[in-house]
């Protein structure tokens, strides 16, 4: 038997038969029992009844025989044989219920001396009155007593065999007692011992495979159950080996893969040629690779759980880092300078928060991206410029005045075409020198922007000293001008001659650009900045070139209006503007106008 199922069904069966058993023996032993009592109550009680009732039949015959000898001899012999009659019937049914040794004798003694009594009876009758007394005392007497004395032991012997029986039963139902206890006893100790026995058996198996998932559960993953058997619970337990097996491998090879792609992870970010730092969620630094070791001359060792700030004791670049990852504000970058052995470094520092499983901040990535080159680059590029404008200054103003004296007859006449080469002369040294001054422009609020002088100002004298300066021409081109302005505008922070030369910029390119039509000029606020507007029905700006109009040199092509732009003055715009702490922007459908926005931060703003 391999299966549970069977064991357990064998065990079943032996304990049925165990059942069987003591019910058999029980059976049988109440069985005898009642034999025996059916034996004591029937047999030999019926045969003390019959020897009674023969009795009696004797005693009545005996009365008779008086009645017969007193005179009453009719009466007599009627009761006679009444009672003759009546000895018989029970003298058969005694003959026929023979039980005890000795009886058979006993009964065929009774039977002679009746016969005996009887004849005598006979002989009675043919007596005179005298010699039938006399027959009765010394003849019939002494049978009648034997007769009854034969009886009386009949009925002794049937008596003592009741009695005999009676001891026989008692001492049966004891036996059987005690049989029946010693096989249920028995029977019960075998039941007992087999159910441990199989119990402990069946049980020992699930209690090593439950210690074996106990073991896994701990994490001894590749813990195998012993298989003690080969029934379903060794079936299990082969399969929870299985399990446990493939599940060990899983470990193993998932371990394996995660190391293998940790191991990759380092050795890139390690190579990465700019300095990286990794740090907690609360700004602990975890790791840093090879190059920030180097710059910032640390090992990684030492600033361990350090906090950013104590190694990179930047406060506004920890702010930006905090910004970015907790606040979720926009990574644009942010350019740091570091000074270290006498030479200053720029670093574009980008950063990037780690989340875990549940998109919760794990840690940031924070990348500090060398741009040291390009910024001298740049700076160089500013120098340059601004140093070769500021040489080409002095020599155009030189020819602008020349070619002006020129112009006006001052060193002599002209004719009609050498004034017409001047005008051109004039002309293009104008736009020259506009150039020239933009680019200086441009490369002094590059190098400098403490130049700006800020200091609270009313907007609206900027819009209406700069619409102002626009009268003629706008009343040359029939162009009229609209107001949307807030009630109440607060005032901005801002240099009041840059920004008026913003404003000039742009309300000059709606002019140039518009034909017909109006320009309208707005300003509104919220609670940080002051947004100002200007509005245009012109020929609008095709949509690739919105975000590009604000670099430097750049002009929407096909659009040739004289004088030719220098495509410079929305760059300075967009330099001055960002240089307050705001924004410019344009919105434009071709041929239908554009809008140009600009925002500055309010008073209130910048005093807290
Ligand atoms: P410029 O000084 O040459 O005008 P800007 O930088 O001011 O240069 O303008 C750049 C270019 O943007 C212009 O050449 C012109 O093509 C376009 N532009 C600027 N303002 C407008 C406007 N209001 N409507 C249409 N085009 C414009």
């Amino acid at each position: 038997m391999k299966t549970i199922k069977g064991k357990l069904t064998v065990v079943y069966i032996a304990l049925i038969m165990i059942i069987l058993v003591v019910g058999a023996v029980s059976v049988l032993n109440v069985y005898t029992l009642g034999k025996s009592i059916d034996g004591l109550i029937t047999d030999n009680y019926k045969s003390i009844d019959a020897v009674d009732k023969m009795r009696r039949a004797i005693d009545a015959q005996d009365r008779g025989i008086l009645k017969y000898l007193q005179g009453e001899k009719e009466e007599a012999v009627e009761l006679f044989y009444q009672n003759n009659d009546q000895f018989n019937t029970w003298y058969y049914f005694e003959k026929y219920n023979i039980t005890e040794n000795g009886e058979e004798d006993m009964v065929k003694k009774v039977n002679t001396k009746y016969v005996q009594f009887n004849k005598m009876l006979s002989e009675l009758q043919e007596k005179d009155n005298v010699s039938a007394n006399d027959f009765y005392k010394k003849d019939i007497t002494p049978t009648l007593n034997e007769l009854k004395t034969d009886l009386d032991a009949l009925s002794e012997l049937n008596e003592k065999a009741m009695f005999d029986k009676k001891q026989l039963t008692s001492s049966s139902a004891e036996h059987s007692i005690y049989i029946i206890f010693i096989v249920s006893i028995s029977a019960a100790a075998v039941g007992l011992f087999l159910s441990v026995i199989f119990t402990n058996k069946f049980i020992r198996p699930i209690y090593l495979l439950i210690n074996a998932v106990k073991s896994v559960k701990e994490g001894e993953v590749n813990k195998q159950a012993a298989i003690v058997y080969d029934d379903e619970i060794g079936l299990l337990a082969r399969e929870f080996n299985n399990m446990t097996y493939r599940l060990y491998e899983f470990e193993k090879s998932t371990k394996g893969t995660l190391l293998a792609e940790k191991n990759r992870s380092t050795s890139i970010i390690k190579s990465i040629s700019d300095p990286l730092m990794v740090l907690d969620s609360s700004f602990k630094i975890k790791f840093v690779n090879d190059a920030c070791e180097s710059f910032f001359g640390i090992d990684e060792e030492s600033i361990f759980n350090k906090h950013f700030l104590q190694v990179v004791k930047r406060v506004d670049l920890y702010d930006y880092v905090f910004k970015v990852v907790s606040e979720g504000n926009e990574d644009e970058g942010e350019i740091i300078d570091i000074k270290r052995n006498n030479k200053t470094y720029f670093f574009n520092v980008t950063t990037r928060p780690i989340k875990d499983k549940d998109l919760k901040i794990d840690g940031v990535i924070v990348l500090f991206k060398n741009v040291t080159e390009l910024k001298q680059l740049e700076m160089l590029k500013t120098d340059f410029i601004g140093t070769v404008s500021h040489e080409l200054k002095t020599p155009l103003t030189s020819i602008m005045m020349g070619v002006g004296l020129l112009k006006n007859n001052k060193v002599g006449s002209l004719n009609e075409k050498q004034l017409r080469i001047i005008e051109t002369f004039q002309e293009d040294v104008e736009k020259l020198n506009e150039l020239v001054s933009n680019l200086l422009k441009i490369s002094k609020l590059e190098t400098d922007r403490a130049v700006f002088d800020i200091e609270p100002c009313n907007i609206l004298d900027v819009i209406n000293k700069s619409v102002e300066g626009y009268t003629e021409l706008l009343q040359e081109k029939r162009l009229s001008v609209y107001y949307e302005l807030s009630e109440n505008l607060p005032n901005v922070m801002a240099d009041h001659e840059k920004v008026t030369w913003v404003l000039n910029n742009i309300i000059s390119n709606a002019i140039r650009y518009t034909e017909k039509g109006y320009i309208t000029i707005g300003a509104y606020s919220d609670e940080n900045k002051v947004y100002i507007y200007v509005k245009d029905t012109g020929r609008g700006i095709p949509f690739k070139y919105l975000e590009k109009i604000f670099d430097k040199f750049v002009r929407v092509e096909g659009v040739q209006i004289m004088p030719e732009s220098t495509g410079l003055g929305l760059s300075i715009a967009k330099e001055i503007v960002e240089a307050h702490g705001g924004e410019i922007w344009c919105e434009s459908n071709v041929n239908e106008g554009s809008k140009f926005t600009f925002t500055l931060p309010i008073e209130s703003r910048v005093n807290q």
